[in-house]
């Protein structure tokens, strides 16, 4: 239960200050199985996407996750684009990504040239691949399942999180909670999101929102993800080139001498024009919410000068 005061103090501030998967919290207990939630304790990281519909409010669908596993099949799945939005996702609120190349087994010859096509775009990530099914390589994410660890998984449907999800469990899959979140006006959400601690004693999230991979923020997670691209736009002549065929421009230079990929310049201009798209949105919604507010007071001022007027 969260007590009205926190309520109240976060439906200003959006559903951002709600207690949501993997918070950390202060409360008092009531009873002996009921307690009032009063505090969420700052969050060290965040997994954070964009709420449907016209509202500017940003949705937290996981704290305080150390490492964020994001699983991509070596099947059809496999995208380095996506790949790219995942990364720059998990950059944006703090954790560590950790790619994780599932299905090895069904792509034995092609697996370690994937890996390498991964690693170009992957940056300082780590990547692995490895059989959910088989249990082959699974034992290169010992290091990330330290006791107190925690760990969210993140991919597209099919890609396998289930199935290594299982595997880390070992055999005692233990579920320890459901959490059902508030949105910012109280109502209950359909959304159910669950902790499982590993036989090593770390905590590992599924979150089904995670399935898709929206984007927030702004350009400078761009600049981690793209980061070849961001040293060489260092030597293009004007200071706010978008290469986009400006003189002087070193990424296209670069581009030209076969250097750079032209499909990577091309998925960062993709996500920055969306970026630009969602803050136009953005905007577009906070002005609504401040014109129907205050309208709202409006009305009521009104009201009030009637009363006074004793009409
Ligand atoms: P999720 O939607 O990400 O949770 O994916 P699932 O864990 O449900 O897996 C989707 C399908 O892929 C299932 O049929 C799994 O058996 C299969 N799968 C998962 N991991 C592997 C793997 O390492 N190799 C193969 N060949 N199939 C796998
Ligand atoms: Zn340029």
């Amino acid at each position: 239960m969260v007590s009205g005061r926190l309520r109240a103090s976060v439906e200003d501030a959006g559903a951002v200050g709600l207690p949501t998967v993997g918070d950390w919290v202060a409360f008092e207990p009531i009873g002996t199985d009921q307690a009032v939630i009063r505090a969420v304790l700052p969050r060290a990281t965040t997994l954070v996407r964009k709420a449907a519909g016209r509202t500017s409010d940003a949705q937290v669908l996981a704290a305080n996750v150390d490492f964020v596993l994001i699983v991509m099949g070596l099947d059809g799945d496999f995208n380095l684009r996506r790949l790219e939005r995942a990364l720059a996702l998990v950059h944006q609120g703090g954790a560590v990504p950790v790619v994780v190349l599932n299905k090895s087994d069904l792509t034995a010859d092609t697996a370690d040239s994937r890996r390498e096509e991964v690693a170009r775009v992957a940056g300082a990530a780590a990547v692995h691949s490895l059989s959910a099914l088989h249990g082959d390589g699974l034992g290169e994410l010992t290091l990330y399942l330290a006791r107190g660890r925690t760990l969210a998984l993140l991919g597209s449907s099919g890609a396998g999180k289930s199935t290594l999800l299982n595997r880390l469990m070992g055999d005692d899959l233990q579920l320890t909670r459901e959490v059902r979140p508030h949105d910012s006006r109280g109502r209950h959400t359909t959304t159910s999101r669950q902790i499982f601690v590993s036989p090593s004693g770390a905590l590992l999230i599924d979150t089904p929102g995670l399935r898709e991979i929206p984007l927030v923020g702004d350009d400078q997670d761009l600049g981690t993800v793209f980061d070849e691209i961001a040293a060489l736009a260092a030597d293009c002549r004007f200071r706010d080139c978008r290469h986009g065929g400006e003189p002087g421009c070193a990424v296209r230079r670069a581009v030209d001498a076969g250097a750079l990929e032209p499909a990577r310049l091309q998925s960062l201009r993709k996500l920055e024009a969306e970026r630009a798209y969602q803050a136009v949105r953005e905007d577009g919604a906070l002005a609504r919410d401040r014109k129907a507010r205050w309208k709202t007071l409006h009305k009521a001022a009104r009201q009030r000068q009637r009363l006074k007027r004793g009409e």
